[in-house]
């Protein structure tokens, strides 16, 4: 691929100052050769993109919105290579990569409804005493240049949130991507010069985060961070940012709570919703089922039915079409995950299924016992491991539910209304979802954590308006 070896600054490809091979996590093959930028070269990104917003600022809403709607064209059109980039950086399965281009696609879509459509509002002065006679209302006006660090695990989509949201405030940026993912976000360039955006609005900067992101949080023509990724990288970032603004999209151990009262149909169809929530992509989701809470009545048979499911997943290289599970990102991973199950099991967790490491994959594993504070219930699994444990209470439920550091979704199934309110209104985090796993997102829902969850919300419109400045203007009159 053009440019995987390269910088994209200023709307030309630019020698990067390293060559670092990038592996496919399946197969451990050197699939590319990716440059990556010195901390000279983001900074030069940085004050290119914050010459460009001078002229950028200008372009209407309209022309925005035109050139986000082209780019979902231009990736729908190549959506079937697009998805096997993804696979193959990533080690995502074909069937997930696809699902991924299609929410890409979706996603710019949304960003360029966003762009015609921002308002400000009339401001009641008179409500004032000394407020009368004054007319006055908001515009929202871009700030400048949005820096935006992203994680691996949706290589496409989450760039999607930051770039679509940033363009359609009439931002410019300076995007790195993760290490393990940049082939995916370097294909944006080109995509984004064919539909029509100015030179310079869109930077692309693969390099290493550690080394970068400092340059990426304090350069003075940063205005806005927008950071996806680990919690612990979030909270350097939120230290370094100073008085800029920042989003944060970090990681959770995200619970699920099934209620008493379903028939076998019914247990069935969650077990089936259960399984994909916990394992797709291999569980490196951010909002991935790890902790189900089950009435006592159904603990027995619904870990029978998800340890079930959890067998039959297919096992193979991302590529192949019906492959569920594959690698994980890396090796590091592996480690940390299967001490954290061997940690649960010496301290009495007992394995239903999995627990079994073949070369990076992980076999999709249910474990249930396991003590509260096991590193697997406190904190993120990041892979293909869900506990199960059962409960008497549906408010002891809620409580163990949000006995956690994280707040990102929570889903819980249940017929009772009293339930399903009390569950909206107790459950500590950044969405509740009823009748739904937590890992249901549509994108243009309002999306983000509490706690070290994050702070911020994605969901096109609200990042687009939290990457915008609120300036009240007023006339007086008479
Ligand atoms: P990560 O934090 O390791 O890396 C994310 C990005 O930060 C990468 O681009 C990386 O280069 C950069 N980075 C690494 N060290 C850095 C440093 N010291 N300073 C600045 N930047 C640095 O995360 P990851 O492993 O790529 O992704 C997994 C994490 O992301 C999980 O915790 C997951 O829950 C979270 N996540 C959250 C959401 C959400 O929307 N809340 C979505 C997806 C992933």
């Amino acid at each position: 691929m053009a440019g995987e070896s390269q910088l994209w600054i200023q709307g030309e490809w630019v020698e990067a100052s390293r060559l670092v091979p990038l592996e496919n996590p399946y197969t451990g093959e050197v699939i590319a050769q990716v440059g990556y930028a010195s901390v000279d070269q983001a900074k030069a990104a940085i004050e290119s993109a914050r010459r460009t917003f001078e002229d950028f600022r200008h372009v209407p809403a309209w022309e925005r919105a035109h050139i986000l709607r082209s780019v979902a064209e231009l990736i729908a059109d190549r959506a079937g290579e697009l998805a096997e980039t993804i696979a193959r950086e990533s080690g995502k399965p074909l069937k997930a990569a696809r699902g991924e281009v299609e929410r890409t696609v979706q996603t710019y879509l949304f960003a360029a409804e966003a762009a015609r459509d921002i308002r400000g509002e009339s401001v009641p002065m008179d409500a004032a005493p000394h407020g009368e006679r004054h007319t006055a209302y908001t515009v929202h006006q871009p700030m400048g240049v949005v820096t935006a660090i992203t994680p691996f695990n949706f290589p496409m989509n989450l760039v999607a949130h930051k770039v679509g949201p940033a363009i359609a405030a009439g931002n410019t940026i300076v995007l790195k991507p993760a290490e393990h993912t940049p082939l995916s976000a370097l294909v944006l360039a080109k995509l984004f010069k064919d539909a029509g955006l100015p030179d310079g609005v869109l930077n692309i900067i693969p390099g290493d985060g550690k080394e970068l992101s400092e340059v990426l949080t304090t350069h003075p023509d940063v205005a806005f961070v927008t950071f996806t990724g680990s919690p612990r990288v979030g909270k350097l970032i939120r230290a370094q940012a100073g008085l800029r603004k920042v989003t944060l999209e970090l990681g959770s151990n995200s619970p699920m709570l099934v209620d008493a009262g379903f028939d076998e149909g019914e247990l069935n169809k969650i077990a089936d919703e259960t399984a994909a929530g916990a394992f797709s992509y291999n569980g490196q989701v951010c909002i991935s089922i790890q902790r189900i809470y089950v009435h006592r009545s159904l603990y027995d048979r619904f870990t029978a039915m998800v340890a079930e499911r959890a067998q039959r997943l297919k096992i193979g290289n991302p590529l192949d079409e019906d492959t569920d599970i594959s690698a994980l990102i890396n090796q590091e991973a592996v480690d940390r995950l299967s001490s954290w199950v061997k940690n649960a099991v010496d301290t009495g967790a007992k394995v239903v299924t999995g627990d079994k490491i073949d070369g990076r994959v992980m076999h999709p594993t249910v474990l249930t016992d396991v003590p509260e504070n096991a590193e697997l219930s406190q904190e993120e699994a990041f892979g293909p491991v869900v506990l199960i444990a059962p409960f008497d209470d549906w408010r002891d439920a809620i409580r163990r539910a949000n006995n956690s550091k994280f707040g990102l979704n929570a889903g819980a199934f249940t017929k009772n209304i009293d339930h399903a309110l009390l569950a909206t209104q107790e459950l500590h985090t950044g969405a509740v979802l009823i009748n739904q796993v937590p890992t249901f997102r549509v994108d243009q829902m309002p999306y983000g954590g509490v706690k070290e969850s994050g702070t911020g919300r994605e969901g096109v419109r609200y990042a687009m308006y939290d990457m915008m400045d609120v300036k009240m203007v007023a006339f007086r009159s008479g």
